[in-house]
């Protein structure tokens, strides 16, 4: 099964305690594409400017990536985003955003993607998200991200609400749930947003890996312990498309399944982060994601006895 994916290509700047890029290969929708053609082929819908370097086309073409959805402006001018982290890697601030050809991007499905039945809207102006999902036959699983910048705009939040109205899952962090539903508390927020619609809330919570929250439970699973990050930039998108890739790639969207995809996204979001940009995403393997995958369930696994009942 293929995965359909809207979202920013981008042009990123970022700073890092560990180091500076300008004018990287980012945006969600390149990360998510990345992330889930290691389970699964995927379907690009964007918008890039004049500017976009060929070498990144040709980057996503090494991988089952399709990119006939991939709209190119002539004059136009790719979306570029800026952003800082200080020690605390966990909180992206951003310098810059430019929406540039996004702005006016009015995408047309190409026939063979109306029949998607894994949708990821990554995060991106919510009205574009909407005018993606309603041109799909019978979606399956549709997952969704949003950030601040949409949440913070009562116009552009108002539009979230109809897409989470809409979608099966949720996928945002920690200060994105609180943000949006105004409570601080997680468990709370995470039903706040089941109320809406959604079947499941996946919170990512960055180094502390992600919590799911649906009718049918409660499920953490811990992020893979690594020596070093770089960059934490794309982590919660790589994170998405390991989820929905391994989802696409069993066809199994049950509680159970979902849980298991979450192992998976969480171990392909520990590659992302140990470089700048998508540079160690590329170089991905399936033997690479299975090794961290064993040593992932090893450190998580216990087997104490519960305390007798008194
Ligand atoms: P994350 O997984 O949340 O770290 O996503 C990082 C990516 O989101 C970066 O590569 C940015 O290009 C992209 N991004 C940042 N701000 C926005 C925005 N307002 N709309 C769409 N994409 C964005």
């Amino acid at each position: 099964m293929t995965v359909l994916v809207v979202g920013s290509l981008a042009l990123d700047s970022v700073q890092t305690p560990f180091g500076q890029v300008d004018d990287v290969l980012g945006g969600a929708a390149s990360y998510f594409s990345l992330a889930a053609s290691t389970f699964t082929d995927v379907q690009l819908v964007g918008v890039i400017g004049a500017d976009f370097p060929e070498q990144h086309l040709d980057l996503l073409g090494t991988r089952p990536i399709d990119l006939n959805g991939l709209q190119r402006i002539p004059n136009g001018k790719t979306f570029r985003w800026a952003g800082r982290y200080d020690y605390d890697l966990n909180v992206a601030h951003t310098l810059d955003t430019q929406l540039n050809v996004f702005a006016e991007f009015d995408p047309q499905l190409p026939d063979e993607y109306r029949s998607s039945e894994y949708v990821y809207l990554a995060n991106i102006l919510p009205s574009l998200q909407l005018n993606v999902l309603s041109q799909i036959r019978a979606p399956k699983f549709v997952g969704l991200d949003s950030m601040n910048f949409w949440i913070g705009n009562p116009d552009t939040k108002k539009d979230l609400t109809r897409v989470i109205e809409r979608v099966t899952a949720v996928f945002m962090n920690d200060a994105e749930i609180r943000q949006y539903t105004g409570t601080y508390h997680l468990l709370q927020a995470a039903r706040q947003i089941l109320s809406i619609g959604p079947r499941v809330v996946l919170i990512k919570k960055g180094e502390h890996g992600a919590m799911a929250v649906s009718r049918e439970g409660v499920f953490v699973i811990a992020a893979y312990p690594l020596e070093e990050v770089k960059d934490p930039t794309g982590a919660g998108d790589s994170f998405a498309g390991g989820v929905m890739g391994h989802l696409a790639e069993t066809g199994d969207i049950s509680w159970d399944g979902i849980r298991r995809a979450m192992a998976y996204g969480s171990v392909v979001a520990s590659f992302t982060v140990e470089d700048f940009s998508v540079r160690r995403l590329v170089s991905l393997t399936r033997s690479e994601l299975r090794d961290r995958l064993a040593l992932l369930r090893q450190v998580t696994e216990f087997q104490t006895d519960l305390l007798p009942a008194s």
